[in-house]
């Protein structure tokens, strides 16, 4: 691990920072939620993926036993960890298991209010319509906590350095090969954006170091949902290749278009309908498959890994002919599900290191 990397602050420290700074805490769950909106509302987001340190075992009375392991530690990090540290629990719809995290939690625990998001599938005139009253009954839901209500050019502003952090993801991932960092160095900055204020991430970005040369090891695109635990990483590098694009669910699925409006809420919603096809949205399988193949060709990935959650349903629906799609290509394929846990299990290893060989 390099300097670079060991300076990252740590998720506590900045959500004690921006408590002080006069913030309220939201906790925001996978994954397409309006970032800037809670912002100009007073709000400073703390995403919860999991996380993969917690043992879910409060909960068996209210989940089925296939919920996957984010739904499952998310709830109990909620419920203790995090108790009495947040003021607004953000539930997206983005499944059928956060949908029911958002039941249990308004039912059956003492938790901060919980928020629901719910962003139409289709791209209609009436589905932008719906997505405006979505996000604007979200925004008094939050000023109604807050006690902020943003002015037009706040919202605006919030958004503009939203868009310019994600304009900065966009723009490393397209030079991949050009930075001097590790993969899993890289994401750990790229996954700040999940709790660090956008002009701090923003600057992390920046300071990346560069390489002389393009990095020349054999390149693998990375599906999913998170790369939990990050050591993942490691057990790519380590075996001589490197991830040159990602399509994961904490990373490239949520850099949205940027959009210019009169209106700041309707410029939001238009930008929270810009994503490109992804399982949560259910969009055709075509277009899905589209999508990844001409990823996979940008960026001349010789493999697909596709690392899903256990039981994540939207995931699965997609994968067989997704892989189908990516072997016609001449794109070696590979889908693993695994639990959200501190270790890489010695079995799924051995399975990625087996996989990797055919890319070298
Ligand atoms: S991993 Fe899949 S099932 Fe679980 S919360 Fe995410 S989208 Fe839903």
């Amino acid at each position: 691990m390099n300097q670079y990397t060991m300076n990252l602050p740590a998720r506590a420290d900045v959500m004690r920072r921006m408590r002080e700074s006069g913030r309220f805490i939201a906790a925001a769950l996978p994954f397409h939620y309006p970032h800037a909106l809670l912002r100009a509302c007073g709000f400073h987001p703390m995403e919860i993926w999991g996380p993969p340190h917690v043992t879910a075992i409060l909960d068996d009375e209210h989940f089925q036993e296939y919920a996957c392991s984010i739904v499952r530690n998310a709830t109990q990090f909620l419920k203790t960890d995090l108790s009495g540290q947040v003021q607004a629990i953000l539930i997206p719809h983005t499944c059928d298991s956060l949908q029911g995290m958002a039941s249990v939690l308004q039912g059956f625990a003492k938790t901060a209010p919980v928020l629901t998001l719910y962003l139409p599938r289709a791209r209609r005139d009436s589905d932008l319509e719906f997505a405006y009253a979505e996000l604007t009954q979200l925004a008094h839901r939050l000023s109604a906590i807050s006690g902020v209500t943003p002015t037009d050019a706040e919202l605006h502003a919030a958004l503009d350095l939203e868009d310019q952090a994600m304009a900065a993801c966009r723009t490393v991932m397209a030079n991949r090969r050009h930075y001097a960092v590790s993969d899993r160095e890289l994401f750990a900055v790229l996954r700040s954006r999940e709790y660090l204020p956008p002009d701090e991430f923003l600057g992390l970005v920046k300071g990346l170091p560069l390489r002389d040369a393009p990095d020349p090891r054999p390149g693998v695109f990375l599906s999913g949902i998170v790369p939990e635990p990050m050591s993942v990483f490691d057990l790519l590098n380590d075996n001589g290749v490197i991830v040159v694009g990602d399509d994961l669910a904490c990373g490239s699925r949520r850099i949205y278009q940027a959009f210019s409006d009169v209106d700041p809420m309707r410029r939001l919603a238009r930008q929270m309908l810009s994503m490109a096809p992804e399982p949560t949205i259910s969009p055709a399988v075509a277009d899905r498959n589209a999508h990844i193949l001409e990823r996979l060709a940008t960026t001349g990935a010789r493999g697909l890994l596709i690392y899903d959650v256990k039981f994540c349903e939207p995931e699965a629906f997609y994968v067989p002919l997704l892989e189908k799609a990516a072997k016609a290509a001449g794109i070696a394929c590979m889908h693993l599900e695994v639990e959200l846990e501190q270790h890489l299990p010695d079995q799924i290893q051995t399975r990625i290191a087996a996989f990797l060989e055919v890319l070298r």
